[in-house]
């Protein structure tokens, strides 16, 4: 079976092409460069006898998501786009390419899962439960399917699109190898940002690589034990208190920030007390940006989306408290490709029936997405 390049950084590729290609292994190095280029493995470039050529491509391959369809949003704040891709076994994820208000640049929002079995109460994806993890090929995938099929060149790249990246973390981990690897798309670490619900193992799993110039995010939403048990059932398996230490204890570069996620969910986390208790957990993490995130309801809301004056209330509550604070302006919503928004709960009955051999398109057709 060929291995999909896109999963290996270059050292890996060199290695297996010494293994596995003795007299073609001298252009491993252009070879890696050209598919990261042009988003294809193409041996046929390169001056090859046709047995080796052969050979290549009897080894490796690099496998491009199919685009099923991209929806955009065009607002003050720029393009906002989602792309539903599909895996080779016919599994769809989604990706969204978030304008950066400055000259057209613009931050990718990767998935690491089909689904998610985190079970946030407020976010589409994790509704579909998790139908499984993402290789770190086709995470690193999303990248090359939308700069080669979609023209795409995202600047930034988050681990904010659906599924817990750190539940899936030894392929998200070597997906970022690949996506900093300088033979391949050359990210810095201060260009990707890993968010998580607060996985404890995966937590200490990423910390372990010791890469103090990667972002991370931590998605919060409460900031009392029974509040965020009932929005977060990862609660329960690592409290308010414990994941305060695992943070605490996170290796930081001087200047690092940790972002702090909060879903303005009105009536549910929108009082004062939450504003004080954010601080209260925030105090012993460093600097920290508080990233807050109008809801944007998805198909089964559990609030309405906050009115303006709501979100500036929060603010100034939060400000009040002496937090920095990011007040994210709500993208996508339209599209269905904002926070919380991402997935498709029919993905899983859909595929049973296909299971089973029935025709299902008819009936999921409507999927709450756009
Ligand atoms: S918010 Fe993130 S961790 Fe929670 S269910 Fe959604 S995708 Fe999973």
């Amino acid at each position: 079976v060929p291995t999909d390049l896109f999963g290996l950084t270059f050292a890996e590729f060199a290695a297996q092409a010494r293994a596995r290609l003795p007299s073609g292994a001298g252009l491993a190095s252009d070879l890696y460069r050209r598919t990261f280029r042009v988003g294809r493995f193409e041996p046929e470039a390169f001056p090859f006898a046709a047995t080796t050529r052969a050979a290549w491509t009897q080894c490796f391959v690099a496998t491009l998501l199919t685009v099923v369809r991209v929806v955009e949003e065009e607002t003050d704040a720029g393009l906002t786009a989602k792309a539903v891709l599909a895996t080779a076994d016919g599994y769809e994820i989604e990706c969204v390419r978030i304008p950066m208000g400055n000259g057209g640049d613009h931050t990718l929002c990767l998935s690491s899962q089909v689904g998610c079995r985190m079970g946030c109460t407020f976010c589409e994806t994790g509704r579909m439960g998790l139908l499984r993890h993402l290789t770190a090929a086709e995470i690193v995938a999303q990248v090359m399917t939308v700069r080669a099929t979609l023209g795409w060149q995202p600047r930034n790249l988050v681990f904010m699109g659906m599924g817990e990246a750190l539940d899936n973390v030894d392929q998200m981990v070597q997906a970022l190898r690949v996506l900093m690897d300088q033979r391949a798309l050359h990210y810095s670490q201060e260009r990707l940002t890993v968010c998580t619900s607060g996985h404890a193992e995966g937590l200490a799993h990423l910390a372990a690589q010791g890469w103090k110039r990667l972002n991370l995010s931590i998605s919060l939403n409460a900031a009392d034990d029974a509040g965020r048990s009932a929005l977060m059932p990862v609660n329960r398996r690592t409290p308010l208190a414990d994941l305060q230490r695992i943070l605490a204890a996170y290796p930081q570069r001087r200047n690092f920030t940790l972002g702090v996620n909060w879903c303005l969910l009105p009536g549910i986390n929108d009082r004062p007390e939450d504003a004080a208790r954010i601080a209260d957990f925030c105090r012993p993490l460093g600097r920290v940006l508080i990233n807050l995130i109008p809801y944007n309801p998805g198909s089964a809301p559990i609030a309405r989306a906050p009115s303006a004056a709501e979100v500036d209330g929060f603010v100034a509550a939060l400000r009040g408290q002496g937090l920095a604070v990011r007040r994210r302006l709500t993208k996508g919503r339209s599209i269905m490709a904002a926070c919380g928004q991402l997935g498709d709960i029919a993905q899983r009955a859909r595929r049973r029936l296909r299971g089973r051999g029935d025709d299902a398109t008819s009936d999921v057709a409507s999927s709450g997405q756009a």
